[in-house]
């Protein structure tokens, strides 16, 4: 099916550095998209490495002054015009990403939503994102916002639509140009993306430079003209990254892993417990696991444990594990062949070092023959094993039984990352009191995944630096000028005038 809708897509055959609005023409190495399930080749991607990233940032400087200096309601209406181009295109992209990646048409179909939300809301915040001033003894103190100038962005292969929209949006909305680099797994739909901005933005704004992380995003992180740096990813290139901003001296925002509780309580309502264990198997089981915020530790009193593991088991074995491209709810696969090596490792020790719960085999699915499609896995283990500690990106939940509550909230914390934690319970105290205690950037009670535009997205230790998806975000794009301004020029207190 997948096969019969790629060569509907107006997909190029090449695609190479896209600056200035243009694709420019390949003259070195190229990488191949390869559809993740069929392994059906889709596209050739240039291998971008310093020239063309010395492009880019070139295209991105020379544009930024007359894109900063527009009023932020007609910047505005450039993000509304890129996203009702992307909802016009919205199967089409939705499509692109599900043949990339992977995962099924309903999830990739709502990253574009959320992609279109993002362009919006930044488009509605910028209007609302202001200095402040104040008056002083004959005269006025005024602090504005400034845009930095050449923003350098990197994003996974998780939601590349998503990822692309939380970057962009903001940094251009505030008025700062781009570079950006997208994933080598997942570059696509990003590529796709630039068609329509091709349409709609001046030249230069927004620049995109596929390739390697080692080569392209290496390039732009170490660009003297890049003024602020924005990765999301791994813990471990966030580092990378972070090093090179701190030898150059430019800001950096992090978006990188997490590992996140998910907390049930013994009080819950019996009649909620269906709900709650669906939340809970979309919390583990979204994107296939392959989700920065996924509760992926999943926190049972002993008091519910041994009925809540008897509904979370037999919610896991009603998942249909499916061809990304069939209808309605499914796992698809995972996005290679590397990230499906690296999830059956973890398999392999959790079958040594836990106790499976379900799951734990690979499924060949027909027609997805190059496909790594996994059982959604569970396994019953402690919080200090490898498999809670360390982020799998894949479908696999681990179960720690609690009872004394102290322990769960020293054991809910003690992980090195810190993006979301979930907490399920009927007690307002026992909420609000654990919310207060969990070190996590975004905390869900009743309702994991509960994102809203607005609601400050970033995490707590080594999950990340900064805050996206919310007005805050429009700060990490801007820095602030203090002018000082009085009516009358009077002799300073050293003036022989005085
Ligand atoms: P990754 O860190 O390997 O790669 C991410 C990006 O960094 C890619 O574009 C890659 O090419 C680039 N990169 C790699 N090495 C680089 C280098 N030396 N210099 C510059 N750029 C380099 O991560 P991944 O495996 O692709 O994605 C999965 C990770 O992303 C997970 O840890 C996940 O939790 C995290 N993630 C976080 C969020 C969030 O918002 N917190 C969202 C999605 C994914």
């Amino acid at each position: 099916m997948l096969s019969q809708s790629a060569s509907n897509l107006g997909l190029s055959k090449v695609y190479g550095a896209f600056i200035n609005n243009e694709f420019q023409p390949v003259r070195g190495a190229v990488f191949p998209a390869v559809a993740a399930a069929t392994g059906m080749h889709l596209a050739e991607i240039a291998r971008c490495g310093p020239q063309e990233v010395e492009a880019a940032v070139l295209a991105a400087e020379r544009a930024f002054p007359a894109w900063s200096a527009l009023p932020p309601e007609e910047r505005a209406s450039y993000l509304h015009k890129l996203a009702d181009a992307i909802e016009r295109n919205a199967t089409r992209f939705t499509t692109i990403d599900t043949l990339d990646i992977g995962r099924g048409l309903w999830e990739t179909g709502i990253d574009h939503a959320i992609a279109v939300s993002q362009y919006r809301y930044f488009a509605a915040a910028i209007i609302t994102h202001e200095g402040f001033g104040r008056p002083i003894p004959d005269g006025y103190l005024v602090a504005k916002r400034e845009p930095y100038g050449v923003c350098g962005q990197i994003i996974p292969w998780n939601v590349p639509a998503i990822m692309a929209s939380f970057k962009i949006a903001p940094a251009v909305a505030a008025g700062n140009t781009v570079v950006l680099k997208p994933d080598e797994n997942a570059s696509l739909s990003t590529l796709e993306l630039c068609k329509l901005i091709a349409e709609i933005f001046p030249p230069g704004v927004i620049n995109v430079v596929p390739g390697m992380g080692e080569e392209a995003g290496a390039a732009l992180t170490a660009h003297p003209r890049v003024a602020k740096l924005a990765f999301t990813g791994s813990s471990d290139v966030g580092r990378i990254v972070s090093a090179a901003g701190a030898h150059r001296l430019v800001p950096v925002s992090l978006e990188l892993g997490g590992k996140s509780p998910n907390i049930i309580f013994p009080d819950i309502e019996t009649a909620d417990i269906d709900a709650i264990v669906d939340n809970v198997t979309f919390a583990s089981m979204y994107c296939n696991g392959q989700s920065c915020l996924a509760g992926t530790r999943l926190f049972i009193h002993d008091a519910i444990y041994d009925d809540f593991m008897a509904k979370l088991i037999a919610s896991m074995r009603r998942i249909r594990v499916a061809d990304p491209a069939s209808e309605g709810p499914l796992l698809g696969c995972v996005v290679s062949a590397r990230q499906g090596q690296r999830v059956q490792a973890y398999i392999d020790i959790g079958r040594e070092q836990a106790s499976l719960a379900t799951g734990g085999a690979r499924v060949n699915v027909a027609g997805c023959d190059a496909g790594w499609f996994f059982e959604p896995t569970v396994f019953e283990t402690a919080n200090d094993s490898r498999l809670a500690q360390e982020e799998i990106f894949g479908p696999v939940l681990s179960v720690i039984r609690w009872n004394d509550y102290e322990r769960m909230i020293h054991d809910a914390n003690n992980v090195r990352y810190g993006l979301a934690a979930g907490i399920y319970t009927t007690n307002l105290k026992h909420a609000m009191a654990t919310a207060d205690r969990l070190q996590a950037g975004n905390i869900w009670i009743n309702s994991y995944f509960n994102l809203a535009s607005g609601s400050p997205f970033g995490g707590f230790k080594e999950s990340g630096i900064g805050s996206e998806y919310c007005h805050e975000t429009l700060n990490m794009y801007t820095h602030l000028k203090a002018v000082t301004i009085q009516t009358q020029v009077k002799p300073a207190w050293y003036s022989p005038l005085s």
